[in-house]
């Protein structure tokens, strides 16, 4: 049954920003949670990003906060009231941009505080006063130690994507930022997963909660037309632009396995007149901003992340998904092949299996429990193939240590555990981040140059021919991208 949000009975300034948003009837997870947030209980709700879940907080809790709406310019006046905590800046920001789209009408104030990012315009918005602060655990502990916010009036707390946190290691900084809140407070906990340690954080922190869960998305959709197409390491750009440029695709997420791999892979793409940006997790987190942004507004035909990077990005429609590298986590397939044929949409998911891949291609055939058809790419000109990569760029992505997982964008607990998440910026999570930081990148005058936006504005740049190669015939594929830069 679907429930529209005129049952709702929302005050009036949420139910038309809800109406402006476009959205008529409500997701499982807001029909579900809505209501009991409503009422002042507790939740503990099982969903993901996706679902439709942020509304499903922010409208009940901005509903309840109305009482406090004023238009004093007092700061004591607009003490935090709402406090939701997110792992990462871009989970942060998004929730928070979506929390002022709710409250457009209403006279609540709200901000975010993430990492990465100068304290001091957080710090003179704090102390102004808002009653909806969006935080990673970091950054608020540091407006915190410098006392730019205080939370003894929070009536209401939001754990969002909860195990992500702990998974990343906030668990201490959470409980210490809970020791500063009322008792006397609502708690909503969002996870994708009920884990142990998730339960054990739920009986510690919320009261008698009301337990929901709707299902997942299907990210593996009957809507995704999924292909595995067998191609050489070097002739991997070569098959990417070809099927763009056959199935005419606007936009697209390019999935590497690599923090160097992801750039220079942008660089590559962007040199033979694709519009594409980078995004993994050495960007700084302004670069990031503006690369999600510029996807968004469609000024990025190609966008080349890597699993952390992309985790948590509120893209999800994307008409078409390429694994430029077969992940090295097979779970890592579902995420990223989510990002296309999201709501009954179609998709395309292509992945390149190169010739090392096999043991990858096992590991994802064991979790979607099929044999994967792994096709041969016919390509529509006659230049030579690439040669087989015979391991030598993965030793010089590892850096100094020869171990290519080195060149990961993980620190190595996840990475070594086979798992990974966003990380957030800021003072502290920026000095853990340079702690777990892959060895420095071989000296190299072409990974070493800074990003370089595109030149063009010509777009989507695969309607035109790849500029062809201004180097000869005979010198080997990986020479060629050198060659190619030095006549620059
Ligand atoms: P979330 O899971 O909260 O990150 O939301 C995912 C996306 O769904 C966001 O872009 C929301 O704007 C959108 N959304 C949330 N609720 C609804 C709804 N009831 N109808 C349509 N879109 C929605």
């Amino acid at each position: 049954m679907t429930l529209s949000f005129s049952q709702l009975q929302l005050a009036e300034p949420l139910a038309r920003a809800v109406a402006e948003m476009g959205y008529e009837s409500m997701t499982p997870i807001q029909a579900q949670a809505i209501p009991v947030v409503l009422e002042g209980r507790d939740v503990m709700g099982a969903a993901q990003t996706g679902t439709g879940k942020t509304a499903a907080f922010a409208l009940p809790l901005l509903q309840r906060l109305l009482k406090h709406e004023n238009p004093s310019t007092s700061p004591a006046r607009h003490p935090v009231r709402a406090l939701v905590l997110l792992p990462t800046r871009e989970l942060a920001d998004q929730v928070a941009q979506q929390v002022k789209l709710y409250a457009k009408h209403t006279k609540l104030r709200s901000l975010v505080v993430f990492g990465g990012m100068d304290m001091k315009p957080q710090t003179a918005e704090l102390k102004r006063g808002v009653e909806v602060l969006v935080a990673t655990p970091g950054r608020l502990l540091d407006h915190i130690e410098a006392k730019n916010a205080v939370l003894n009036q929070v009536e209401y707390v939001v754990l969002d994507e909860a195990d992500r946190m702990l998974d990343i290691g906030f668990l201490p900084d959470l409980q210490r930022i809970l020791s500063y809140l009322p008792k006397q407070r609502t708690t909503l906990l969002f996870s994708a997963t009920f884990s142990p340690e998730i339960k054990r954080l739920a009986s510690s922190y919320l009261q008698d909660p009301v337990t929901i869960e709707v299902s997942q998305p299907n990210t593996t959709a009957s809507t995704v037309e999924q292909h595995f197409y067998s191609v050489l390491d070097d002739d991997k750009r070569r098959a990417l632009r070809q099927i763009v440029r056959q199935r005419g695709i606007g936009q697209a997420f390019v999935f590497v396995n690599s923090k160097l791999g992801c750039a220079r892979l942008a660089r590559s793409l962007e040199r033979e007149g694709l519009n594409t940006i980078a995004l993994h997790g050495d960007k700084s987190q302004d670069e990031r901003l503006k690369a999600l942004d510029a996807f968004k507004k469609g000024e990025v035909d190609l966008l080349v992340a890597t699993d952390v990077a992309a985790r948590g990005l509120d893209i999800k429609d994307v008409p078409a998904v390429f694994n430029f590298d077969v992940p090295f986590n097979a779970e890592d397939y579902i995420h990223r092949i989510g990002r296309t044929g999201r709501a009954g949409a179609s998709g395309l998911a292509v992945t390149f299996v190169g010739p090392s891949d096999a043991r990858l291609v096992g590991d994802l055939e064991k979790l979607l429990k099929k044999k994967l058809e792994i096709e041969p790419v016919e390509f529509d000109d006659e230049r030579p193939r690439g040669r087989i990569n015979d391991g030598r760029r993965a030793w010089r992505e590892a850096g100094e240590t020869g171990d290519p997982r080195d060149a990961l964008d993980m620190p190595p607990r996840e990475r070594d555990s086979g798992r990974e998440a966003g990380r957030e910026g800021g003072a502290r999570q920026g000095d853990r981040e340079r702690r777990h930081a892959a060895p420095a990148a071989p000296k190299d005058p072409f990974f070493d140059q800074p990003y370089q936006a595109p030149a063009t504005e010509a777009a989507p740049a695969w309607e035109a021919e790849a500029k062809p190669a201004r180097v000869s015939a005979n010198i080997k594929p990986k020479r060629k991208v050198a060659a190619l830069f030095k006549s620059e």
